[in-house]
């Protein structure tokens, strides 16, 4: 069989990868003259920086995406993030300003800043929306009708700006209910050593080894379509002809590279969906320091700060992503859709939060990278993926517009490659 993938982002690499392992006739299309998309290095000063993700994976060595490489036979060697999280408190218990002095707790020990009343009332809710997780509205709406005081809400609103680029107010309670579940079935996140392209290398070796090829600068513009059915694409101006497509670029962008013949009730519906779609936005500044600005490898939540949800020193994992005696601390921010338009703003205010939370420390701004539009953080914001099938027969979605249920970023990619590849080798026979 032959596979055409278009995009060379994770979704596309690892759909490359398991199909030309399983020994099909795989040629991936790359517009940028780089692999890897929102998931690989880019050096700066001697710095590892990357395209997008802060260098973690979710669940660790041990979540699917994990589990995905470690069955492919990929080189590389994700270490588990240690702790898992901390957050960051003002000393004062009220108090906004981080300037004034903190106190770092465990993620685990959150409740200790609850009364007694939230105390008891959360060790109930907990077991509960475990077998009964909430149906229907948003993680900031269950907060503030189950728990009082701002705190819940404040360490909701972080988790879910560093974990998804999204505001508690707009995911729903259930996913992050089911992130949360995750979070402590995988024990928590992981750096892989050598960063995000580390990763990419990896895929890129096994498809060659298989005799996949990988065309860089190479902008795919239309997908071919005959009978309501994916039979190639048209690449620099040139045609290809395969049985299967994979698009790694997200619905979308997908829906716009080729016509339907005809337009019936299923491509009506989808198309319904697709416009529903919200991508997530976020900034990420970049941090250079010679002393250890956090001192841990695991997430730093920072849930009173002005913008900034959380900040990471991945050096203290893998010190081979900055120059020696470096460290590299990056710090997130989601950015709700209303602020798009004010974007130096947002950065601005972050970059005041990380004055205060950093008060009294030296450390230098490498880069400030924002991501939003057809280079976002999530394709498709949390709980709103569509499935990897679309209306037209041989072409698949994959990457964070496809991802699997409960999985997150890179995590929930590997999922969503899973059942996209369990579909295609089931529906479509090894016949090369
Ligand atoms: C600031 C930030 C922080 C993040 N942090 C993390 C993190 O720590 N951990 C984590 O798990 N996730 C993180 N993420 C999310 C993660 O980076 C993405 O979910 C993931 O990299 C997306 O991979 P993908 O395969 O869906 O697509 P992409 O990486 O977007 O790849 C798609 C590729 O397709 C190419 N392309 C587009 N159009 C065409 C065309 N017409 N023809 C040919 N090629 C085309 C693009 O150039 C691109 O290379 C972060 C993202 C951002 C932005």
């Amino acid at each position: 069989m032959k596979v055409l993938v278009i995009g060379s982002g994770l979704g596309g690499l690892l759909s490359a990868a398991l199909l030309s392992r399983a020994g099909h006739e795989v040629d991936v299309f790359e517009r940028l003259p780089i692999t890897g998309g929102r998931f690989t290095n880019i050096e700066y000063k001697g710095f590892q920086l990357s395209t997008g993700a802060l260098h973690m994976i979710p669940h660790g060595p041990t979540g699917p995406l994990g589990t995905l490489l470690k069955e492919l036979g990929a080189e590389v060697k994700i270490i588990r993030s240690n702790p898992m999280a901390i957050i960051r408190i003002p000393k004062e218990k009220d108090g906004t300003d981080y300037s004034q002095g903190y106190q770092d707790i465990d993620f685990h020990d959150f409740k200790k800043y609850f009364s007694l009343n939230n105390k008891i009332k959360l060790a109930i809710l907990m077991s509960t929306t475990r077998i009964f997780p909430p149906k229907s509205g948003s993680m900031a709406q269950w907060c503030s009708k189950n728990l009082k005081g701002d705190w819940a809400l404040r360490i909701a609103d972080s988790f879910c700006g560093w974990a998804l680029s999204l505001k508690a107010k707009d995911v729903p309670a259930a996913e992050v209910f089911e992130m949360i579940e995750n979070m402590y079935r995988y024990s928590g996140s992981g750096v892989p050593l050598g960063g995000c392209k580390a990763v990419i290398e990896s895929l890129i070796n096994i498809i060659s080894s298989c005799g996949g090829k990988i065309h860089t600068c190479s902008e795919v513009t239309q997908i071919i379509i005959e009978n309501q059915k994916a039979i190639g694409i048209i690449a620099n101006g040139k045609e290809y002809h395969g049985n299967i497509v994979i698009s790694d670029i997200g619905h979308k962008e997908t829906s716009r590279l080729y016509k339907y013949d005809t337009i019936n009730s299923a491509a009506e519906k989808y198309l319904a969906a697709i416009k529903k779609l919200k991508s997530s936005a976020g900034i990420k500044i970049c941090l250079a320091s010679d002393e250890p600005l956090i001192g841990h490898a695991g997430v730093l939540l920072t849930p009173y700060s002005r913008r900034v949800n959380g900040i990471n020193e991945v050096t203290n994992i893998d010190p081979s992503l900055a120059p020696a005696g470096k460290h590299l601390t990056m710090a997130h921010q989601c950015v709700h859709w209303d602020r798009l338009d004010k974007l130096e703003e947002e950065i601005d205010l972050g970059l005041k939060d990380l004055e205060e939370i950093f008060a009294g420390k030296e450390y230098e701004i490498l880069l400030i990278q924002s991501y939003y539009g057809e280079w976002p953080v999530n394709r498709s914001s949390s709980g709103t993926d569509l499935t990897n099938k679309t209306p037209i027969e041989g072409l698949y979605v994959v990457g964070d517009g496809a991802k699997g249920k409960g999985g997150i970023e890179v995590d929930g990619i590997a999922l969503g490659v899973r059942n996209a590849i369990n579909d295609i080798l089931n529906s479509y026979p090894i016949n090369r």
